[in-house]
């Protein structure tokens, strides 16, 4: 990341977003979803001797002395030094792998902002993190920090040439044990050529299983480009589990049934395994009665998916990026910043009960 990087203009996002919306209208939800191939999060109780506890692994600890507010997404930009990270409790490690697709063909919606504060909040909590870039615009690689100019080998090398996974990561910045798999606009090519390759909805699957043998891994997450192509397939079929982000705005709900169709035809196809584990809110302004409105629509459909954290509509959370960071570290105690760390927080927990 260049240093003289500009922020992104805040702009207005600070401000309660009018969206015109007639209140006298039902909002829009395909009623395809209330049948939805949805796997509820057990109620086990957690067995403390499959939760391993680490320390977590923070560069330093000392938070400072007057804490920005919660909600403080005003006032002056940039960011704090990452030496005044805040210090993260330790979260439960799953028994095995978690690999988990971050997918929505909807684009916008908050789908690599939650891939890349997820994993640097759950490897903060001093778990092992790998994140795969699986958009040709790259910008999970940028937001964790790693550099990715054509030429960069990454996602494409390794679903068309075969490449080993592990001779392709980036150690990222924002945790001392969180890797990516950068992409590049190379990749946007990968669709086409994948047409005509054999098993072609397989390779990304066949790659992590080599790698996952010989790595130890806690969370795989893998960010996925706007639409239901070729990569977004090999990533359902790789995965074990899907977060759908869904912003909280009018049509939300528009388009997710296309995504549990094709999740469907996955599970009877090519990963019987596959299951939509979490459902997260992004962009909640609690000012507004919409958000609040699709927020009870998204948990009446996936009750038991969605978790009780939103993701607020922040300043923070969309300026950090630029400065090739997640909010996690760019303002660690930013309203977005934790927020993202307790739906972290909530994941592993679900996890390690679900896997105890
Ligand atoms: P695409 O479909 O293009 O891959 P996406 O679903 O990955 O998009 P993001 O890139 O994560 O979506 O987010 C879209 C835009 O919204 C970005 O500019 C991002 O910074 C901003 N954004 C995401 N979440 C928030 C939030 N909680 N508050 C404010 N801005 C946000
Ligand atoms: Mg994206």
């Amino acid at each position: 990341m260049p240093d003289n990087a500009a922020p992104a203009d805040p702009g207005t996002d600070a401000e309660a977003e009018a969206i015109p919306h007639d209140e006298s209208q039902p909002l829009s939800a395909p009623t395809e979803i209330a049948s939805a191939p949805v796997t509820p999060a057990t109620d086990e109780v957690t067995d403390p001797a499959v939760v391993r506890p680490r320390r977590a692994l923070v560069e330093a600890v000392t938070p400072p002395a007057t804490p920005e507010p919660v909600d403080a997404d005003e006032g002056t930009t940039g960011p704090v030094s990452r030496g005044t990270q805040r210090q993260v409790e330790a979260m439960p490690a799953p028994t095995q792998t978690r690999i988990v697709v971050v997918a929505n063909q909807k684009g916008g919606v908050g789908k690599t902002t939650t891939a890349v504060n997820l994993a640097a909040a759950l490897a903060l909590g001093g778990l092992n993190i790998l994140v795969v870039d699986l958009d040709p615009q790259g910008n999970a690689s940028t937001a964790l920090g790693v550099e990715h100019p054509q030429g960069t080998k990454g996602t494409y090398e390794v679903l068309i040439d075969g490449e080993d996974i592990a001779n392709l990561l980036i150690d990222s910045p924002e945790a001392p044990n969180l890797k990516v798999l950068p992409a590049t606009v190379d990749l946007a090519g990968a669709e086409i050529e994948l047409v005509s390759v054999v098993a072609r909805e397989n390779k990304l699957k066949r790659a992590l299983r080599t790698y996952l043998a010989d790595h130890p891994t806690d969370y795989v997450l893998l960010d996925c480009p706007p639409s239901l192509g070729l990569l977004t397939l090999n990533a359902l079929v790789a995965a074990g589990e899907v977060l759908i982000p869904i912003q909280c705005e009018y049509y939300a709900l528009e388009g997710v049934s296309q995504l549990i169709n094709t999740i469907q035809l996955v599970t009877g196809e090519l990963n019987d395994g596959l299951q939509v584990s979490t459902v997260l809110l992004t962009m909640f302004d609690g000012r507004t009665r919409l958000s609040s409105q699709v927020a009870d629509e998204v948990r009446s459909y996936f009750a038991e998916q969605t978790l009780p954290t939103v993701i607020p509509r922040s300043v923070r959370i969309s300026e950090a990026p630029s400065y090739g960071q997640t909010v996690l570290t760019y303002h660690p105690y930013s309203a977005g910043a934790v927020s993202y760390l307790e739906a972290a927080r909530e994941i592993a927990r679900r996890g390690a009960k679900e896997n105890a």
